[in-house]
């Protein structure tokens, strides 16, 4: 079954979301919607600690919640995220690494930048199997 996705609706939210975060240092605001197939959405926000490496992206912080929830991969249908960048941001290598693993690999991770036109035009969509070419997969741990 497809699902409608209403960008604009997502947009909107995630700005919303995205005053939820905690980015003292680096002031670069994320945020991101996870859409079940069932329709509920799980969200995260980036979290930063003054021990720089011990934050957490909003992807991950999205994603990880997913399955705190009692979802699995399989429940995901897309990933909506903003950051506050005037491009277009893009996952760290980190999360790309962490979606590959938790989302199916067709699902679409739609990306804003800080749009202050509410331009959805503008936001651009690529699937998680294109994220990280040659990722490390779970296979990779077998046959040893
Ligand atoms: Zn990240």
């Amino acid at each position: 079954m497809k699902q409608t996705v209403d960008l604009q609706a997502l947009l909107k939210k995630a700005k919303l979301l995205q005053t939820y975060a905690y980015a003292p240092y680096s002031l670069f605001r994320v945020s991101a919607i996870v859409t079940l197939k069932n329709g509920n959405h799980i969200t995260g926000v980036n979290v930063e600690n003054a021990a720089y490496s011990a934050g957490i992206c909003a992807e991950r912080n999205a994603l990880a919640q997913v399955f705190a929830q009692g979802y699995q991969k399989n429940d995901v249908s897309y990933l909506f995220l903003i950051t506050d960048s005037k491009i277009i941001g893009s996952p760290c290598g980190v999360c790309r690494q962490f979606m590959i693993e938790t989302m199916p690999s067709e699902a679409i991770i739609y990306i804003s930048n800080k749009n202050d036109n509410n331009d959805i035009k503008s936001i651009i969509s690529i699937v998680v199997k294109d994220l990280l070419p040659m990722a490390f997969k779970p296979n990779a741990l077998k046959g040893n």
